[in-house]
């Protein structure tokens, strides 16, 4: 595999990886498209937002010049809303729902709206919400990803003293090292979680891994409650020959490598296969595409209507050169030396439907053969299960279960994000926290 230190110039390297979706030039420009906005009474934006944010209200206030009224009205219902207007599929959430789309216009931009008034309030570090006195209840978080996060910042506004046990060394979770680089930098994601942490009452302990240097038992000892964010775990293996040849890849640990090490530093082959059509995969897919790989195939055992990413997200990856193979599942990678030389792969076809009406694939008995020198497996991710089994956490298949008030079968321990749902998007996480914060708040009874 080809490492690619100077592939490209640096100033190629920053073209690939600028901001996907830039903000406004001008104050006038976000004005105009404030503007636009009709104001629906029913605000089908507002019941697409899974954290719900009075989107007709923050961007009346922006019309009115009170940017920071704006930025409370986004904050309230969602304290990651900057992180969030830039990484969120607005195009099954929001703007999805806006009404213009009906009358076969241009949806108003509520993700750069919403970017607008709270990048405004970071850079002017406004602190738009007071902590109520300390109750004097400590509860621990394990997990600074956005659930854990979120979870924190409206227990500490109740007065909660809040400790977040986070295992890596930086905050922000997926959205620090799995979010694609053009959508969001280092910077902006560590910005975020001091901007989220300086209404105060929340201390974060990097380094610490529940399992490792902190135990279970431990925290339900010296806090009132536990609420675990702790995400999802890496790729799903594929279970097959070769797949631990030099050149097989785990997506997360790519893109973890490119925010980490930096652009030049990340080795990419020349010709790479992805295998899998989520987000993860279009993500792992278009960068290694930024990075300079010649050719870039993404693998998917169903059909283009079945995929799981966006149709917006799949242009991004045709629009970066991309090519896809559906129905096509991988069967063995061959090696050379040690390295990955070809991915062979099974021809597949819809089978009969299931109960759910849903066509699993079934193999052919053809395959096909791939030249590669670079195999990325997206297809999945596995959840903490045995960290659950061990500790007691009743799961299915890693996911947690949750009794209906974010409780799991232990008394005092609440869940939320990724870790229950099986890897959604940020903003669910974020809703997830406000709701796991709310239900340990009643659990208090504060
Ligand atoms: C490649 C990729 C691209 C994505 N792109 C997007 C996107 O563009 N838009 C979008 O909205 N969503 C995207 N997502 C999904 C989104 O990142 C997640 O849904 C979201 O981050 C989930 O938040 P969370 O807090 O539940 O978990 P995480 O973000 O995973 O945070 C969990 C935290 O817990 C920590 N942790 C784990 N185990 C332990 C332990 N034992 N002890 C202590 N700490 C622990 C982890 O280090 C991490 O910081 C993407 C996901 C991936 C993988
Ligand atoms: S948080 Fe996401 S879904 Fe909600 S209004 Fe903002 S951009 Fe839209």
């Amino acid at each position: 595999m080809a490492i690619l230190n100077n592939r490209l110039s640096s100033a190629e390297y920053e073209q690939n990886f600028a901001d996907i979706h830039p903000p406004f030039e001008t104050a006038d420009a976000a004005l105009v498209e404030a503007n636009r906005c009709l104001f629906c009474y029913d605000a089908p934006c507002m019941k697409s937002c899974p954290t719900s944010i009075d989107v007709p209200k923050f961007i009346k206030q922006i019309t009115t010049g009170n940017i920071k009224g704006s930025a409370h009205t986004i904050f309230h219902s969602n304290i990651m809303g900057a992180g969030c207007s830039k990484v969120c599929p607005v195009e099954k959430l929001c703007e999805g729902a806006c009404v213009f789309n009906l009358m076969e216009e241009e949806p108003i931009s509520i993700a750069k709206l919403q970017r607008y008034s709270t990048e405004k309030a970071m850079e002017n570090n406004w602190q738009l919400f007071k902590r109520k006195a300390s109750t004097g209840k400590k509860v621990a978080v394990v997990g600074a990803g956005p659930a854990g996060l979120s979870c924190a910042h409206m227990l500490s506004r109740e007065g909660v003293d809040v400790t977040i046990y986070e295992r890596e060394s930086q905050g922000g979770g997926l959205m620090t090292f799995g979010i694609a680089a053009y959508k969001v930098t280092p910077q902006f994601c560590q910005d975020e979680v001091d901007y989220i942490t300086a209404i105060g009452g929340i201390e974060i302990k990097y380094n610490q891994e529940l399992g490792k240097e902190i135990s279970l038992p431990e925290l339900q000892k010296n806090y009132s409650a536990v609420y675990l964010g702790i995400g999802v775990g890496l790729a799903r293996r594929l279970d097959i020959p070769g797949e631990d040849l030099e050149g097989v890849t785990d997506a997360l640990q790519f893109i973890y490598g490119i925010r980490d090490k930096g652009f030049e530093k990340v080795p990419v082959g020349d010709k790479v296969a992805v295998i899998g059509m989520g987000m993860t995969a279009i993500d792992a897919a278009t960068q290694a595409k930024r990075l300079g790989a010649k050719e870039v195939t993404l693998v998917y055992r169903r059909t283009e209507n079945e995929k799981p990413c966006t149709q917006v997200e799949l242009d991004i990856a045709k629009i970066d050169g991309c090519k896809f193979i559906w129905l096509a599942a991988p069967k063995e990678v061959i090696g050379e030396n040690g390295k990955v030389k070809e991915l062979i792969c099974n021809v597949m076809q819809l089978g009969e439907p299931d109960a759910s009406g849903r066509r699993s694939p079934v193999e052919t008995g053809e395959t096909i053969t791939l030249n590669v020198d670079m195999v990325i497996k997206a297809a999945g991710q596995t959840a903490f299960e045995e960290l659950l089994q061990k500790n007691g956490i009743e799961n299915r298949a890693g996911k947690i279960v949750l009794k209906q008030n974010c409780e799991t079968n232990i008394t005092g321990v609440f869940a939320g994000g990724d870790a229950v749902n099986g890897g959604k998007e940020v903003v669910d996480a974020v809703q997830d926290g406000k709701d796991g914060a709310a239900a340990i708040l009643s659990f208090l009874k504060i």
